[in-house]
């Protein structure tokens, strides 16, 4: 909770402050006024991880983040990435200026399953706690903090919150349409309070097996898609040790995340199918899908009959075009540097300045993240609050302040 003259900014509650005795305060700057700014960091981070939002239910979360940033005096803009359900991006700037030098920027989405907030002794407990409430609550705060403490000007900075980071990016891909062209922008994503010089590319594969359907007792009637689809996985597998590696990202990483098939015992299986998550170190994701076609299409030779083609068996799908390791600014004095080997949005931003300046920072560990224990401590987003800070004051070439 903060006192009144703390929050200052807005009109009626200077006009408090004044009644109770502060005549000897110098008058707030004109062209603040607009604004009431909360620095509740706690109480703010518990609203936003109290509100489930599992990617294509963020609509709840996203009008709760309009409607508080609204009532600090942000002007807001809703943009509709979809209408059923609906699913918005947030984007919001404390002055007049909607283009700002500045963008601070992460996700309101969530895995599954939900897990409630809980709170014991300073560590706090929910899903999204950590990926990514914590950065996107710590941003905000930051960005007041530094608004009321008039070490930057409300035109400095613009906040954008996206939908759907951890399916595919239609959140952030969406945003390329809002003609943003800021010099700088700083990503927020669990790096356990360190910069990250860069991040692994991402690669998704989906098999299809296609079988035949026959009495398990006569397999030589049918042919089995489970047994088309274990034998490209195997060879998957094998693959996956020889990917390109690299001194900045270590190995190229393969994994098997879903896999169904058949259905009952005495069946042999007419589908199957398989999803896996590739984790680029090094190259082109190009060069990856021509090894993993090369490799599938070897390791189903002994089910092609005639002049049956390995297509025929098995169908390789990249639901999406995949990128390369993604290097990022990290030139910010007094921080640790990691590389992260998680994807982000970053990909799906198109650079739309020359020069542009994207740095990737947050509070709490991925490791956590996307578990069943998904927590982070007070002082974790606390210590954010101060490393925002530092960075938005380095993006806009001003001294690092002393007290953050
Ligand atoms: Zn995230």
């Amino acid at each position: 909770m903060i006192g009144l003259c703390e929050a200052v900014l807005l009109v009626g509650a200077a006009a408090q402050c004044w009644a109770r005795g502060s005549l000897d305060q110098q008058p707030l700057r004109p062209e603040k006024t607009h604004l009431s700014l909360t620095h509740d960091l706690i109480g703010f981070h518990k609203n936003l991880t109290q509100i489930e939002s599992i990617t294509g239910n963020e609509e709840a979360v996203g009008e709760w983040l309009v409607a508080s940033l609204s009532s600090q005096g942000y002007s807001v803009e809703k943009q509709y990435v979809e209408k059923k359900p609906a699913r918005f991006n947030v984007l919001a700037w404390p002055g007049k200026e909607r283009e700002a030098k500045v963008l601070l920027s992460s996700h309101i989405d969530t895995v599954p399953p939900f897990y409630p907030y809980e709170t014991d002794n300073k560590t706090i407990h929910g899903r999204g706690s950590v990926d990514a409430k914590g950065s996107v609550a710590t941003q905000i705060i930051a960005v007041n903090k530094l608004l009321s403490a008039g070490k930057i000007s409300p035109d400095d900075v613009a906040l954008l919150y996206v939908v759907g980071e951890e399916v595919g990016g239609d959140g952030m891909r969406a945003a390329n349409d809002l003609q943003l062209s800021p010099q700088t922008i700083i990503f927020g994503e669990p790096t356990e309070g360190k910069l990250a010089a860069g991040h692994k590319g991402n690669l998704g594969v989906l098999l299809t097996a296609k079988g035949k359907a026959a009495h398990s007792g006569y397999p030589w009637l049918g042919r089995s898609a489970n047994e088309v689809l274990v034998k490209a996985l195997a060879a998957l597998m094998e693959l996956g040790q020889n990917l390109p590696e690299s001194e900045k990202y270590g190995v190229t990483t393969l994994n098997i995340g879903k896999i169904e098939g058949g259905v009952a015992a005495n069946v042999v299986a007419q589908d199957a199918s398989a999803t896996v998550a590739v984790r680029v170190a090094e190259g082109s994701p190009s060069y990856i899908k021509d090894e993993i076609t090369n490799a599938v299409h070897k390791a189903v030779q002994s089910f092609l009959e005639g002049d049956m083609k390995p297509e025929d068996v098995v169908d390789i799908d990249f639901p999406s075009s995949g990128y390369g390791p993604i290097d990022i600014d990290h030139d910010v004095p007094g921080f640790g540097i990691i590389t992260v080997n998680y994807g982000t949005d970053i990909p799906w931003l198109n650079q739309t300045v020359e020069g542009q300046k994207r740095y990737l920072y947050g509070p709490g560990s991925i490791l956590v993240a996307h578990s069943d224990h998904e927590m982070l401590t007070e002082g974790q987003l606390w210590e954010a609050v101060g490393g925002y800070q530092r960075i938005v004051l380095h993006a806009l070439g001003k001294d690092p302040c002393e007290d953050c």
